[in-house]
């Protein structure tokens, strides 16, 4: 496994890392969570994702008690939280990144968690009813109170970052560090275009998120929906449209010949290709299934064959699907 900066900072995360995204809480158990987070960690993963929000607050406590059950020493794992929609229903509580929130919400995920600290926090959503200014100023004193050791964002606008970062550089406040967006092969504008200038100008870091769009380039919504895939889930009937789009899957199917001549599955090239682009710090993968955890992470011997022939490839054949 390699090991990047995340952004401009000193901190170094494996390329593909695990997150817990639908999965703990509604498909992985502790153990089945520890499983999977053992067989990330053999194939050299250091950060696990994590949110607040996952499973109501379930999905850190499963994290929690496997990371106290693999007593792996804590200065060797990143872990994460975000925050933004809340736990509770009340005006400082649900879908807000004011001061009060945040600075209460970190204290309630750390009990979760079991943990003295989270390395890395992220402001889930940007959140237009609270200046950046107050944000900004809750996240340094959350890494000053030694709640956390960085922050960063979640799906906002480059102007957005860029805002929060200027506040921080007036002030000498803690800077944002890295931002979570989607990133696959449908999914590229915002890392490709939108952030452009960010990369050089504030050095911002990437942990990106659904590198298979959630399955979908996995091939295995092709003939329809599988019982045991995540479209089935209920309370996840919102995804099945995109699923099951039929040019998407017909790309999809086109790409195996591209996996087949580099040697690998589709997950995997689809995977290597979020991380063959630099400014990717990390691409944080998904699994319902300590298989698919020992699968994917064998994408990290095919980044380096995404050559500029492979990509073009590629680009033939997903590139107008694309947003
Ligand atoms: P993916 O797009 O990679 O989807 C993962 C899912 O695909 C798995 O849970 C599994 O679902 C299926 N899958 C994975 N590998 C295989 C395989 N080899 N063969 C067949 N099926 C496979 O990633 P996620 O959408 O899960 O996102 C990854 C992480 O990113 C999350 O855990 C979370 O930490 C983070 N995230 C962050 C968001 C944000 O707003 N910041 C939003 C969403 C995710 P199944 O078996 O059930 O079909």
């Amino acid at each position: 496994m390699n090991y990047r900066r995340l952004g401009r900072s000193g901190l170094k995360v494996s390329e593909l890392s695990f997150g817990s995204w639908v999965t703990y809480g509604s498909q992985l158990d502790t153990k089945l969570a520890r499983e999977c987070m053992a067989a990330a960690w053999d194939a050299g993963v250091n950060f696990f994702d994590n949110a607040e929000v996952y499973a109501g607050g379930k999905s850190e406590q499963i994290m929690g008690a496997a990371l106290a059950d693999l007593r792996w020493p804590r200065e060797k794992y990143v872990v994460s939280t975000k925050f933004f929609w809340g736990l509770s229903d009340g005006p400082n509580q649900r879908n807000t990144l004011n001061r009060k929130y945040l600075l209460h919400a970190i204290e309630a995920s750390l009990l979760r968690f079991g943990l003295e600290y989270v390395d890395l926090v992220y402001c889930h959503r940007p959140d237009p009813n609270t200046p950046i200014e107050e944000t900004v100023w809750a996240m340094h004193d959350m890494i000053s109170r030694g709640r956390a050791l960085y922050w960063g964002t979640s799906e906002w606008s480059a102007d957005e970052i860029r805002a929060a970062w200027d506040i921080a550089e007036r002030h000498h406040l803690h800077k944002p560090v890295m931002e979570q967006p989607e990133y696959n092969l449908f999914r590229r504008r915002r890392v490709e275009r939108e952030y452009l200038r960010l990369y050089e100008d504030i050095g911002l870091g990437l942990t990106t998120w659904s590198p298979l769009a959630s399955g979908l380039l996995t091939g295995k919504y092709r003939d329809g929906i599988p019982d045991d895939s995540r479209a089935a889930l209920k309370g996840y009937d919102w995804l099945r449209e995109a699923l099951t789009d039929p040019a998407r899957n017909a790309a999809v199917a086109d790409l195996q010949a591209v996996a087949s001549d580099l040697g690998c599955t589709l997950p995997q090239l689809a995977i290597a290709w979020c991380a063959s682009n630099p400014h990717v710090s990390t691409v944080i993968t998904g699994a319902s299934k300590p298989e698919q955890v020992v699968e994917n992470m064998k994408a990290q011997d095919v980044i380096a064959r995404i050559d500029a022939g492979v990509r073009e490839r590629i680009d033939a054949l997903t590139g107008k699907l694309a947003r």
